[in-house]
């Protein structure tokens, strides 16, 4: 490795994905560590990053995009930073040996099989991207050849010739793309060899991963990762543990054990498939797992006036939404830990719960990708309990308000639904919910302006909203 770390790539320049060639590893730790300081140093002390003992070759997923050279010759690697040129990459030392040789072999099979390679301008060609993941624990690789189309001549000779040269293959599956996107995948897939998915082991479970499905990229440090999310939740048994953005479930399911639920939730319906699978196949019950939109789901969960104990988030690098976070809250949950990829939206997102009776307690990062400049974060929050808030008794006798006074105006008890719920509700809802509540409403309210027109009524979701604005202004 001590030769290794100083390599400098031929293509670093070009290519821009290892930023640090030619760093010590050391001293990439050391600027991972001062810039978490600076961003996150603030909420509470950064805890020293966890680095990999062997930084090299840690990717168990490598993807290539297809393209000819001026001489015609057929070349694969990734884009050339803010172009659309694609650099030949033949000895990257963050991606997985295996795979990168398999790369190397499709390339020349593509030559002898003379396929089209296909071209961004013209939308001319098949041949477009190829996915390798290579399960690290397992040893199953799964090829994902992404096509313009679903036809691939010769397909079978195809299949056979790669296995041939790489026996270790578990999987082949052909992608169609033919659309004009800079997205990979496209929607349809089907096995072309083998059953479509691999599986690797983390943490003491198996886990099937689907093609379009998020794996973590270097196993070695997401066991680390894991551990960590799993120590700061402190789980007993006794918890109600939501695992939002769970992906296939790794999180969850690796913590299911000491939990007394888990409730997952995710936007990707593959992800979500062979999440229930993971569930099934490795024996656990105390899981469920949802697809959708992770905020609207917390927000749903709220309204619902539903608790959790512990809340795990693991976002996009895009960080959560204020929908999902103010949601998050008002399950009361005595602890949140979030695991995340994205320094700077950690920061904002841990601003917001900080300013809604959250502390950070624990900051860790952890190095998932050396000779970049990413890392990942794992942040554990934790309720304010009531004696670190100043207690105030009031006595409403002497304060004399009265129940009029503790009254909320109809904007107000909008502004608060939209505010708390990010749902927005009309006056007429307000006073159907009011009425229900046994609350005097003028008269015009309940009935529409128009003569013949059938008057609209409340949804349950709006309705639950509602009734929690009326109980936060004392109304109810
Ligand atoms: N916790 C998982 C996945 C983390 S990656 C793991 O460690 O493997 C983030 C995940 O969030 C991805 O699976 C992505 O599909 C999902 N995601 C993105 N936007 C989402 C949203 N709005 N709601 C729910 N899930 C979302």
């Amino acid at each position: 490795m001590a030769e290794n770390k100083l390599r400098r790539c031929p293509v670093s320049k070009k290519c821009g994905g290892c930023v640090w060639s030619g760093v010590a590893y050391k001293e990439q730790l050391k600027k991972k560590q001062e810039s978490e300081e600076k961003l996150l140093g603030g909420f509470c002390k950064v805890e020293p990053i966890i680095g990999m003992k062997d930084p090299m070759y840690y990717r168990n997923k490598v993807h290539h995009v297809f393209d000819r050279d001026r001489s015609n010759n057929i070349i694969s690697g990734s884009y050339e930073r803010n172009t659309h040129y694609v650099v030949n990459i033949d000895d990257c030392m963050l991606e997985d040996k295996k795979s990168q040789e398999i790369m190397v072999t499709i390339r020349k099979l593509a030559k002898s099989f003379k396929l089209k390679t296909y071209d961004e301008d013209t939308g001319y060609g098949l041949l477009r991207h190829v996915l390798i993941r290579r399960a690290f624990a397992t040893g199953e690789i799964m090829v994902v050849l992404v096509l313009s189309s679903s036809i691939l001549p010769g397909k079978n000779n195809f299949v056979k010739a790669l296995r041939d040269a790489h026996p270790e293959i578990t999987t082949i599956v052909l992608n169609v793309n033919d659309r004009d996107t800079s997205m990979v995948l496209g929607a349809y897939s089907k096995p072309i060899y083998g059953p479509g998915f691999i599986k690797d082991k983390l943490c003491g479970c198996t886990f099937r991963i689907s093609p379009s499905s998020f794996y973590q990229v270097n196993p070695v440090q997401t066991e680390a990762l894991y551990r960590i999310a799993a120590d700061f939740a402190g789980l007993t048994g006794e918890e109600t543990v939501i695992d939002a953005y769970c992906g296939i479930g790794t999180i969850g399911l690796s913590t299911a054990g000491k939990a007394k639920e888990v409730i997952g939730v995710e936007l990707n319906k593959d992800a979500v498939h062979d999440a229930v699978i993971n569930a099934r196949e490795n024996g656990i019950e105390n899981v469920q797992f949802v697809q959708g939109d992770a905020g609207e789901f917390m927000q749903k969960m709220a309204i619902e006036r539903k608790t959790a104990d512990v809340v795990l988030m693991d976002p996009p690098r895009a960080g959560s939404t204020e929908q999902f976070m103010r949601s998050a809250i008002r399950l009361k949950p005595s602890r949140i830990v979030y695991v995340s990829c994205g320094p700077d939206t950690l920061a904002r997102d841990l601003e917001f719960f900080v300013k809604n009776h959250y502390k950070v307690e624990k900051i860790q990062p952890v190095d998932m990708f050396p000779f970049t400049e990413h890392v990942e974060t794992v942040v554990l929050l934790s309720q304010q309990k009531p004696d670190d808030v100043i207690e105030v008794d009031l006595d409403l006798d002497e304060l004399d308000i009265t129940s009029a006074e503790s009254k909320a105006t109809y904007q107000e008890i909008k502004d608060y639904v939209l505010k708390e719920f990010g749902l927005k509700v009309s006056t007429l809802y307000i006073s159907q919910i009011k009425r229900k509540c046994g609350i005097e409403v003028g008269e015009h309210y309940n009935f529409s302006q128009k003569e013949n027109q059938r008057v609209p009524q409340c949804p349950k979701e709006k309705e639950d909203a509602i009734r929690a604005a009326l109980e936060h202004f004392a109304m109810i």
